[in-house]
């Protein structure tokens, strides 16, 4: 089953590779307004956002929101070909030279993308830049303990880990920001990333994210292209919560590692640039060593330095907001895993409410005009929920979910699992 992703590809298609080639830092300012781009088969291309166009905007600022005009923006200078080029390496297949466009950046595909295949993609940020090929069983035994099945899962490095670590830190802001669309995703004590992804005429939803555990992408729709009826909240966000807040449950409270080849700095939000005593519109962002940005043009006086908030367990503690750094960027040494026991500063109306009680918010995500009907309709009228788990742990485990169901709305999974870590379920 392959379907258009919608915002879902955000993350994938345009953050990772421009993170990597260092187009954008995570506090690049991008204009989010009315644009017509040309594309590269000479159309023209106009792009919308679902609400309002919010100005100049952190990149941080453009994901929180899913906002469509600045991912557009970074495409062009990225371009479909080398975004191409990633996603092949974090195992996706079904792409073809008619994604060859900058479509691509908002999830409007020619064919698509199934969700074992995004899974697989999304677990290459949580696995700190190493894509794992997703698999169904670990191994196969014989009664007497004999292994006569082992998966031989195949995997390479795509970034390195200190881009998964500054993309990490990024898409948590869905979650965690005030105008996040994915804020009921939040699970207490875990850092959670995720993304939404909706498209036209509200044919598919998605929820792609994970946290120090486990990566989950559940679509929602119809086998053929219907609107989905729902009240308030992502239908594939409501079962990607309900399921990752159970299997946490008995987990450790985990943050994502900050790594060495990673600094914060105190960021002017009106320029994206490195905070001075006289900018009032501040927040701490993080950066690859080399591309912290000068200070603030607008708002001329002394750097603030920052050495508050960077984690206490990160390595490089002295080395906070170093524009001048001289540590390589690149590599990707190992870093002490860092798992900490501190309370996470989430929403607090996501702690107790049950996803389906809640009436108090209703966060849709911008929908894309780039999608384009989904040539794999087939004959069925069941409406299909699916959803697939990876263990981010390696090597990968793999929870699978699938529910048809054409009366009800609750979303009762019957899973099966393959393999899950034994001491903490
Ligand atoms: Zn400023």
């Amino acid at each position: 089953m392959i379907r258009q992703t919608g915002s879902a590809m955000k993350p994938v298609a345009v953050l990772a590779p421009a993170i990597d080639k260092k187009i954008v830092t995570n506090s690049t300012i991008i204009a989010d307004e009315p644009t017509t781009f040309t594309d590269y088969n000479g159309e023209l291309y106009s792009p919308t956002d679902y609400d309002d166009y919010r100005g100049s905007i952190t990149l941080r600022q453009a994901v929180e929101s899913s906002q469509n005009i600045p991912f557009v923006k970074i495409m062009e200078d990225l371009t479909p070909q080398v975004s191409i080029k990633y996603l092949k390496k974090m195992g996706i297949t079904t792409l073809n030279d008619n994604d060859v466009n900058l479509a691509l950046s908002l999830g409007g595909l020619d064919k698509g993308i199934s969700p074992l295949e995004l899974a697989g993609a999304y677990s290459t940020i949580a696995n700190d830049g190493v894509y794992t090929e997703p698999t169904f069983y670990s191994n196969i035994t014989t009664k007497s303990n004999k292994t006569f099945l082992e998966s031989k899962q195949k995997s390479r490095r795509v970034f390195s880990k200190n881009v998964a670590c500054v993309l990490k830190q990024l898409l948590k802001e869905p979650v965690e920001g005030s105008n996040g669309t994915a804020r009921y995703c939040a699970i207490s004590g875990m850092d959670v990333a995720a993304k939404t992804g909706t498209t036209n005429e509200n044919y598919d939803r998605w929820l792609c994210g994970f946290t120090p555990y486990y990566t989950m992408v559940s679509w929602y729709g119809f086998d053929m292209n219907e609107s989905i009826d729902f009240n308030r909240r992502n239908p594939a966000g409501l079962m990607w919560s309900s399921v990752m807040k159970q299997i946490h449950s008995n987990l450790s409270n985990a943050k994502f590692e900050i790594t060495s080849g990673v600094v914060t700095a105190t960021i002017c939000k009106d320029s994206g640039e490195v905070a001075t005593s006289n900018c009032t519109n501040t927040y701490t962002e993080y950066f690859l060593k080399r591309t912290v940005p000068k200070t603030c043009s607008k708002h001329p006086g002394s750097a603030i330095t920052n050495n508050t908030n960077k984690p206490s367990t990160n390595k490089n503690t002295n080395k906070k907001n170093s524009e001048n750094s001289s540590t390589t960027t690149q590599d990707d040494r190992t870093t002490t895993n860092n798992t900490q026991t501190q309370n996470d500063s989430e929403n607090p109306k996501n702690n107790t409410t049950k996803p389906s009680s809640s009436a108090s918010e209703n966060k849709t995500d911008s929908s894309t005009n780039a999608s384009r009907p989904n040539t794999q309709n087939q004959n069925t009228e069941s409406n299909i929920t699916n959803s697939t788990t990876t263990n981010t742990s390696k090597p990968q485990n793999t929870i699978t979910s699938n529910n048809n169901d054409s009366t009800s709305s609750n979303t009762s999974l019957n899973s099966t699992t393959t393999e899950e870590p034994s001491s903490e379920e």
